[in-house]
């Protein structure tokens, strides 16, 4: 038996509810499994009153032993693991087993960042003897942070790990729908001994948050992870009292597939990458750009393989692919295959919505789109794989380059010379070879064009969470 997490702000170390409630769903049956509170804006005024107790004490508390509460924090996470992963499941519906990992993902986030904060050296430069300039790396102060439902445990985790091991403190907004795996993370960092108010979690209407928290002199950051049109309104509220932004925006994956690889596996591994999360992931594999010598042997075995692709409840061991988070992700994705039929593609596998109850929509694959269909320029951001023919390499990194989105890109190949030319011509954060994993905790992470500004992970990923200060010692007056 399952239960869901009572859903409670967490403001100056303390648990609270509120009068306003939202109905959290979950989408594989669309019953209602708890109650969101919502934040009133005497709790966003507490829980910034909070955070700057909180970063009074945070950033003077040594890196090493920062993290140490980190670590605990993590071994309570790991602990609950499989609590945490069942309410995952539950509010969003993705399959245990990727729930499961997800956990362990953000997990990796907080180990690594830890590991990162303890090493945010500064450096002496060479000088006059009599003066020494020295640089050292201060966090940042206040984090306004918002995390998207698409991974509802590590998405916050990367947020919440990078401002709690640079020694900053976050409020952190974690979206509506798919609440739980905050709210786990802040359970654990409470009882693993975090001063209060480093970490304040609420919840609300994303846009009266947002609005409110953003303008306030002591945020000091926001960072972001959604789409490119809210991180585009949230960067011009901030660009208002000049607050540095961290955004990760949208994606829309080109895949680019030479002709001297084997088709079948990379097609195998395509479709199950693809399935991923149900497709709702910025870096999921979208546009595949196939030569057009093994463009027929991808497709048949992309298009059998998608068939085989079995969706349902997340918690059903039969299940490969689990309904989408939200009415939403149906609509976007209907409308985008109905614009792809009556512009002439061919929708080889899926494309209809299955009847009765949940957010269930199959793996579908439209090919041959033409110019214009609109699924090749907007991001669809759910189970839907375009596939179309090109004659040579270099039109696959034409067509992938042409939108103005840049976050993962993909290609197969085995030829030095291809690989070379796609990681070096692609525009995009991440170039992936012969895999489909665009990022892990040790990798930067992130976009270019509008799919966003800053990294996160890597050696890379607390520089935003850090200003830089320069410090000139003259020894005698
Ligand atoms: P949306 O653009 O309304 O919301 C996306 C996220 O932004 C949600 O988590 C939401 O809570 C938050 N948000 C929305 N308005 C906000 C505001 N004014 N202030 C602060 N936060 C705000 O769209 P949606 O239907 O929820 O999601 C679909 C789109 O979001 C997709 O097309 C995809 O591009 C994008 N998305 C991207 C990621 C990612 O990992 N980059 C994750 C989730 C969603």
């Amino acid at each position: 038996m399952t239960s869901y997490p009572k859903l409670q702000l967490y403001i100056a170390g303390q648990w609270r509810s509120s009068k306003e409630t939202i109905p959290v769903l979950n989408p594989a049956d669309e019953t209602v499994i708890g109650a969101l509170p919502v934040a009133s804006r005497a709790d966003l005024d507490d829980a910034l009153d909070a955070a700057a107790r909180g970063f009074r004490i945070w950033s003077r508390t040594a890196p090493a032993k920062r993290a140490e509460v980190i670590l605990r924090a993590v071994a309570l996470i790991k602990e609950r693991s499989e609590e945490i992963a069942r309410s995952i499941t539950m509010e969003h519906g993705k399959p245990i087993a990727q729930a499961r990992l997800e956990v362990q993902r953000g997990c990796e986030f907080f180990e690594w960042d830890a590991g990162e904060a303890v090493r945010s050296y500064g450096r002496v430069i060479p000088s006059e003897p009599d003066i020494r300039y020295i640089v050292i790396h201060q966090p940042v102060g206040t984090v306004a942070a918002f995390s998207p439902w698409n991974f509802p445990m590590s998405q916050p985790a990367r947020k919440i790990a990078g401002a709690i091991a640079s020694g900053c403190s976050i409020i952190l907004k974690a979206a509506e729908e798919t609440p739980a795996g905050a709210l786990h993370i802040a359970r654990a960092f409470h009882d693993a001994g975090l001063p209060a108010g480093v970490l304040n979690l609420v919840f609300g209407v994303p846009a009266d948050i947002s609005s409110y928290l953003i303008p306030q002199e002591q945020v000091r950051l926001v960072a972001f992870t959604g789409s490119t049109a809210v991180g585009k309104h949230l960067t011009e509220i901030a660009s208002r009292s000049v607050t540095p932004v961290l955004m990760e925006l949208g994606g829309h994956a080109p895949v680019i597939v030479c002709d001297d690889v084997d088709p079948i596996r990379a097609a195998e591994l395509s479709v199950s990458r693809k399935a991923r999360n149900s497709g709702q992931v910025c870096t999921s594999p979208t546009r595949f750009f196939v030569h057009k010598n093994i463009y027929r042997s991808f497709l048949d075995a992309f298009v059998e393989r998608a068939k085989a692709v079995r969706i349902g409840d997340g918690f059903d061991a039969n299940t490969d692919m689990g309904p989408v988070a939200n009415h939403r992700r149906v609509e976007a994705i209907e409308t985008l295959v109905e614009d792809a039929r009556d512009r002439g593609s061919q929708i080889l596998a899926g494309g209809t919505k299955p009847t009765g109850k949940g957010y269930f929509y199959p793996l579908t694959v439209a090919a041959e789109l033409p110019d214009g269909a609109r699924a090749l320029e907007v991001e669809p951001f759910g189970p839907l794989a375009l596939i179309n023919p090109v004659d040579s390499v270099e039109e696959a990194i034409e067509r992938a380059n042409a939108l103005p989105f840049g976050l993962a890109a993909y290609g197969f190949t085995h030829s030095a010379h291809n690989a070379h030319m796609l990681a070096e011509r692609i525009e995009a954060g991440n170039v992936s070879i012969n895999t489909l994993e665009a990022s892990v905790a040790e990798t930067p992470f992130g976009g270019v064009k509008e799919s966003g500004y800053g990294r996160e992970g890597g050696a890379e990923g607390l520089h935003h969470y850090m200003t830089v200060k320069n410090i000139s010692h003259r020894m005698v007056l």
